[in-house]
């Protein structure tokens, strides 16, 4: 089968180009080199996808190198893995030299030796991600597709390519689930028989891959599919048995995507997949995931959150009272406890903090206090405060109103006018 037609009117113009100088010059070094992966398959699928991934046959380096002087993208070359990344215009493209995968044991780091496309193709997680089309001369645009992808893509099926993949490299087990979901497709029978089996070997991996692999779910369009297959699987409850994958946490996905730039979503997704969790149980998952040291805060203070939330529920608080229960809690914090909660009170609360309370300043500032001849010291910090209290209040708005409350709480100091 000859995609050549399809390439090119999947590819932007100018990274097609791009692709066809990759072709010419991979022939003048008399290397062969293959378009592979994801972009096979979202070729096929019609979704754009245009993080190329490419594999040569003979030194990726050298390729690369040819091609980013002849064009003027940007170089950035791994020699020791034989790989090299190629920056042009918007565009990123990977090149990898074909490589052999073995495993020492279970979870090991594979060990990586040169090889062919077929070899590179074999040590690949799924059929539908194991196609490749060549760029080479004289069979530009030809199928490459051992494992059948194409049709397991036409059959909407997730296909591991032996039966010790998932044993090999478990995070393959939750990037089936991943795909699975995002695609709208199915585990393959024997597939989904040998995912059950080898849930066990998720204790191979270190907890860094997982959390790697729970960071690219966060990035899915609607991670909480996922998220749900992997309890209704039992993934879920291996990675920690306090996990709970049910319909509230799809309905507060949900909700924090309807809520949040895109930026912070995924340590919102954080903050709520452990609601449930208590104070204690979070602290052996953050170290387990290795979760990193602000994210931990973030889950850590959503959880002390929750044990206040009465403390908001009450229709007769004070600003500054909201202000003073929240201001030492991360905002991704708050956020997940606005979406978590279920009174329409607290979330108001929460998000007259966020969106209002948190940004509210003074006028006045420490130097300009002592223009007025108030001198530095607690005093001031006082007087400050009470500022700062009185504005969160609307007490007082205008400059003037400050500086007559300033004033007036420093009967004893002299005001000089400078
Ligand atoms: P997407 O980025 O859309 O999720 P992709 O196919 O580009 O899909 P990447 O994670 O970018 O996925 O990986 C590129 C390719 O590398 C995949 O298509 C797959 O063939 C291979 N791959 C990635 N991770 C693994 C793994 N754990 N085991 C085997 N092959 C893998
Ligand atoms: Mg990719």
């Amino acid at each position: 089968m000859n995609l050549a037609r399809q390439i090119e009117l999947y590819l932007p113009r100018q990274l097609l180009e791009l692709v066809q100088d990759i072709s010419r010059q991979a022939a003048k070094q008399k290397q062969r080199v293959y378009l592979v992966g994801g972009v096979v398959r979202d070729l096929f699928l019609g979704y754009p996808n245009f993080d190329l991934d490419l594999v040569v046959e003979g030194d990726a380096v050298k390729l690369a190198q040819q091609v980013a002087e002849n064009n003027q993208s940007k170089l950035l070359a791994h020699r020791r893995f034989g790989t090299a990344k190629l920056r042009y215009e918007n565009f990123t493209l990977d090149l990898a030299t074909a490589r052999k995968e073995t495993y020492a044991k279970p979870g090991a780091l594979p060990t990586v030796t040169p090889g062919t496309l077929k070899g590179d193709l074999l040590r690949r997680d799924f059929s539908i991600n194991a196609m490749a089309i060549s760029l080479a001369s004289n069979d530009y645009g030809e199928l490459v597709d051992p494992h059948q992808g194409k049709n397991d893509l036409e059959h909407r099926l997730i296909r591991i390519l032996h039966p010790g993949s998932f044993s090999d490299d478990a995070t393959r087990i939750l990037r089936a689930v991943r795909y699975e979901q995002r695609l709208g497709f199915e585990l393959e029978a024997q597939t989904a028989q040998l995912l059950k089996r080898d849930i066990p070997m998720l204790n191979t991996i270190s907890g860094d891959r997982i959390r790697h692999e729970l960071e690219l779910i966060f990035k899915e369009k609607q991670p909480e599919l996922a998220v749900r297959r992997l309890a209704e699987l039992g993934v879920l409850q291996r990675i920690s048995p306090l996990l709970k994958g049910d319909g509230w946490i799809a309905e507060k996905f949900d909700r924090a995507r309807r809520l949040k730039k895109s930026t912070q979503l995924p340590s919102l997704y954080f903050c709520l997949l452990i609601y449930s969790f208590s104070e204690k149980g979070i602290e052996q998952f953050l170290a387990h995931l290795n979760i990193s040291a602000k994210l931990s805060r973030a889950m850590r203070d959503t959880l002390r959150l929750k044990t206040k939330l009465p403390f908001l529920d009450k229709p007769s608080l004070k600003p500054s009272e909201i202000y003073y229960l929240l201001r030492e809690y991360e905002p991704v914090a708050i956020q997940a406890n606005a979406i978590a909660s279920d009174s329409s009170m607290i979330h108001r609360h929460l998000q007259l903090f966020l969106t209002k309370l948190r940004y509210v300043r003074t006028s006045f500032d420490g130097e300009e206090l002592k223009r007025l001849g108030f001198s530095a010291g607690p005093e001031m910090g006082k007087v400050l405060q009470a500022l700062h209290k009185a504005k969160l209040d609307g007490e007082v708005s205008t400059r003037a109103d400050e500086k007559k409350l300033a004033l007036s709480l420093a009967p004893k100091l002299k005001w000089q006018r400078r």
